[in-house]
């Protein structure tokens, strides 16, 4: 994920808050970085979808290419299974993954709003 130029040491600082104390809100952040809410606000959900995209990835069986995803899907529906499946390009491992296609719907949101 692209992230805007001067705004990485934050991001990281948020990361580092997260993890010191999960449910942290953006009104802490702010006051522990000494930013605006509104950057903490951002910066918050940022790093929430982040760590959802990157859970995903690590579930996920990683495939090396475009071609052996959908050769993966073809299989899984050979099986049966009536899912609407895709493949999907990983931004965290630079794999392809199966998902579901209302997931991707949500990646091509994630995507478009970088
Ligand atoms: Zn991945």
């Amino acid at each position: 994920m692209s992230m805007p130029t001067g705004t990485n040491t934050t991001w990281a600082q948020v990361h580092e808050l997260r993890r010191a104390e999960p449910g942290i809100g953006a009104g802490r952040i702010a006051r522990r970085l000494g930013i605006c809410r509104s950057l903490a606000q951002r910066l918050l959900r940022e790093t929430m979808e982040e760590a959802n995209e990157r859970g995903r990835c690590t579930r996920k069986r990683r495939h090396p290419t475009e071609m052996h995803a959908r050769a993966a899907i073809v299989a899984i529906r050979a099986e049966g299974n009536p899912s609407q499946l895709s493949a999907y390009s990983c931004s965290f491992c630079g794999g392809w993954h199966v998902g579901h296609t209302a997931g991707q719907k949500l990646m091509q949101i994630l995507m478009a709003a970088e």
